[in-house]
């Protein structure tokens, strides 16, 4: 098994992409740190579920846009787990409104939603990595729209996934040798966060897709896998797409 022995922490993985990380990094041996945000009952399912696969599992309530937060998470996980070997920074939110009528607070939350998150759960997850030198993986969940402009509603979502590739690579340099960091980038895939859009516009996207449909949370998770594995040994600083293709081809 790829992870035997080894301590995870993935963000926002009571549901969604984050829980399917979660699960597959435990279907191959790892000990899992589940963190959510507000409600602990999705969470605590996944915590079952991982159970119910022979491996370890806690749940730590946490808002990862509070650097006092992901403080006390990283402490707790490490207190129970003695370290942390991977982390998936996946959490994230979108607020689809246009420039002038989406808040200055809106575009606060997202940036510490989605960046600041990032730079608070990599320092933390980091420094202890270095001190027990561990030789440690970071993959931070980013997005294609932080790639290519996709429509300026989504524009503070947008932003801060080009701040977490850029993030990315200067972190894979800082954190060298011992520690490789990359990114995923997702196009569209089936969760909650993209329940709303309406049926008009997701069979218009789908068109644009080469694969003719949205990417499940399972196949984002088996690429985040590799990544974390030693199987990528020689990847760091890099940013994948899983995008099933895109661009903009319609029959
Ligand atoms: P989702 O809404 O189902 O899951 C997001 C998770 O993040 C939830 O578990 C939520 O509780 C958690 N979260 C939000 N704010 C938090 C906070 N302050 N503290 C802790 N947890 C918090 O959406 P998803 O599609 O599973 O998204 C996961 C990641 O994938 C996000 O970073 C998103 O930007 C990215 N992504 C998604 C898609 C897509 O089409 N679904 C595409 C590209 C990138």
């Amino acid at each position: 098994m790829r992870f035997e022995n080894k301590v995870a922490l993935v963000t926002g993985s009571s549901r969604g992409i984050g829980k399917a990380i979660a699960l597959e990094l435990a279907k191959e041996g790892a000990k899992l740190i589940i963190n959510c945000s507000k409600t602990k009952e999705d969470g605590l399912n996944v915590v079952k579920e991982i159970q119910k696969m022979g491996s370890d599992a806690i749940l730590i309530k946490c808002d990862v846009s509070s650097e006092d937060d992901v403080k006390a998470m990283v402490k707790e996980g490490v207190d129970k787990f003695g370290k942390i070997d991977i982390l998936v920074n996946n959490a994230g939110i979108v607020y689809d409104i246009p420039f002038f009528e989406k808040t200055s607070e809106q575009w606060k939350e997202t940036i510490n939603t989605n960046l600041m998150s990032m730079v608070y759960c990599c320092k933390e997850v980091a420094l202890r990595m270095k001190e027990q030198k561990i030789k440690g993986s970071i993959v931070n969940i980013s997005s294609t729209n932080g790639i290519n402009c996709f429509h300026p509603d989504s524009m503070d979502y947008d932003v801060t996934k080009a701040g977490v590739n850029l993030l990315t690579e200067d972190l894979a340099m800082e954190l060298a040798p011992m520690i490789r960091v990359n990114a995923v980038a997702p196009g569209w895939v089936n969760t909650k966060i993209n329940a709303d859009l309406p049926k008009n516009f997701v069979e218009e996207e789908v068109k644009k897709i080469y694969v003719r449909r949205f990417a499940e949370p399972k196949e984002i998770a088996k690429v985040v896998s590799f990544l974390a594995s030693e199987e990528a040994s020689f990847v760091t600083g890099s940013i994948i797409k899983v995008d099933g293709g895109y661009g903009g081809w319609s029959e």
